[in-house]
């Protein structure tokens, strides 16, 4: 193979060291893949015919990370990066589709590659002899195919996880999955029932913020629906109104494309519509309605990311921008207050995105109306950040303390002040003046103990 790779030199070093006591080494997997590819590894692993304890002996390095050795393991840090070195091996058999019940070291890179997920990851490399390409790997990044190694049905069955792995890589990617793979993929998909959440969420976000995410959700719902049953009544869902052309599916898998490719607009557009199917309602000249529908989707998308163990700042911020995501009062000031007070200046940029996202996956039905309208929402965004608007209360001239100074003393009727003094200030009704806002509260603090 004439293909010639950069391997950096820490690399090279290890390799050559491992050489020089009579093993045999190589970068391996995803490293090889990227730089054919043309694309910068994220990091370098190294697999090599040394033992453990033999590779430890052959380095002579004093920065070793002994934990994984059982495993062929060894992570050395050298000239302050990582390399994890790992002794060809082959898995034996699987149990729980996911752990192989003992692992056996082998002396030939071959068996080292047969037991890789994917030919486009089953490649390796030394300057020596030049890339190691036992399955076809280099051929299918050339095609741009994602394919299994050996038997599909066999490599899913030893670990489900590659199902997910084999969408992610198609999506990060751009490539195309195999035909034989992708029956076995569909095939086999309950098997990600014995993965984790947390992997499978993982691999989930890859997938959602790769180039090629539209491709693969439109053509496995089925795969998706195993970890997140509530996508099924959404495939072919009919919305029966002028505003849509597609099923509640083919849009929500469009409305993913037309947003940047971050994990937090990404999985907006993913749940944004998923409580459509349970609140459809049709009127009598056969029309269909989803009234409520972004509350119902905030509440799934909260179960969901919750099971499937996302943080609890994506959580919030997605959920936020869900139940907002078809809020669409006029373009004025006082109400895109209200949504800077309810998302902050950051997020509310993303709500557009989401917006526009929206409306370009919808039929063109008003399409030019609605777009303006997010421009006119931004213009005025825009305006009221220039103007120093005040949307919360931290930003109001006057605080807690000027109204306890008044003589409030209830922490509720404080409270209740300064919310109303904001509400006033939102609406245009009063300025943020201090002397104008003490003087508003003074009046509300006497209505107040008179109430009282
Ligand atoms: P990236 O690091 O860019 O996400 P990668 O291909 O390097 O991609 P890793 O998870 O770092 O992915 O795995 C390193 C290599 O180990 C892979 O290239 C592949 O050869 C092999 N591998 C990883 N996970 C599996 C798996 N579940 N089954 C079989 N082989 C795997
Ligand atoms: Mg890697």
């Amino acid at each position: 193979m004439n293909i010639r790779i950069e391997i950096p030199e820490n690399v090279k070093y290890i390799i050559r060291k491992l050489e020089k006591s009579g093993y045999s080494a190589y970068a391996v997997g995803g490293c090889v893949r990227d730089s054919i590819m043309g694309k910068v590894p994220s990091d370098w692993d190294i697999c090599t015919s040394a033992l453990p304890e033999q590779t430890l002996e052959a380095l002579q390095m004093d920065n070793i990370i002994e934990n994984g050795m059982k495993h062929g393991t060894v992570t050395v840090r050298y000239k302050g990066e990582n390399y994890e070195i790992t002794t060809f091996r082959s898995d034996g058999v699987y149990d729980d589709n996911r752990h192989p019940r003992s692992v056996s070291f082998v002396t030939s890179v071959r068996e080292d590659l047969a037991r890789r997920d994917l030919t486009i990851n089953a490649l390796a490399y030394n300057d020596r002899e030049g890339i190691i390409d036992h399955f076809g790997g280099v051929k299918d990044i050339k095609n741009g195919i994602i394919r299994c190694v050996g038997d599909p049905d066999e490599r899913y069955n030893e670990d489900g996880l590659r199902i997910m792995r084999t969408l992610r890589f198609a999506s990060t990617l751009g490539f195309e999955i195999d035909s034989r793979t992708a029956k076995s993929v569909h095939r086999n998909a309950e098997l990600l029932g014995n993965i984790s959440a947390e992997r499978i969420a993982s691999e989930f976000n890859k997938l959602l913020v790769g180039s090629n995410a539209g491709y693969v959700l439109e053509s496995f719902p089925d795969v998706i629906s195993v970890f997140i049953p509530e996508v099924k009544p959404m495939v072919g869902f009919a919305q029966k109104t002028p505003h849509h052309i597609y099923d509640v599916w083919t849009h929500t898998v469009k409305a993913v494309t037309f947003t940047p490719e971050e994990k937090l607009m990404r999985l907006t557009a993913f749940f944004h519509d998923i409580g459509k199917p349970e609140a459809f309602t049709e009127s009598p000249d056969g029309r269909g309605h989803f009234h409520g529908h972004p509350e119902l989707s905030e509440k799934m998308a909260y179960k969901i990311l919750r099971r499937l163990k996302y943080d609890n700042q994506t959580i919030d911020t997605v959920c936020r921008l869900v139940r907002l995501h078809d809020k669409r009062p006029p373009a004025e000031p006082k109400y895109v207050r209200m949504f800077l007070n309810e998302l902050g200046e950051k997020l509310f940029p993303k709500l557009l995105e989401i917006k526009y996202a929206d409306a370009m996956a919808q039929s063109q039905f008003r399409r030019e109306e609605k777009l303006n309208y997010i421009e006119q929402l931004r213009s005025v965004f825009f305006q009221e950040i220039e103007k120093g608007s005040a949307y919360n209360l931290k930003m109001l001239k006057i605080n807690g303390r000027d109204i306890i100074d008044m003589g409030v003393k209830d922490g509720k009727c404080i409270g209740f002040i300064l919310d109303k003094l904001l509400e006033m200030v939102m609406n245009d009704q009063l300025e943020n003046d201090r002397e104008k806002l003490l003087s508003a509260a003074r009046k509300l603090a006497s209505e107040v103990s008179k109430e009282v």
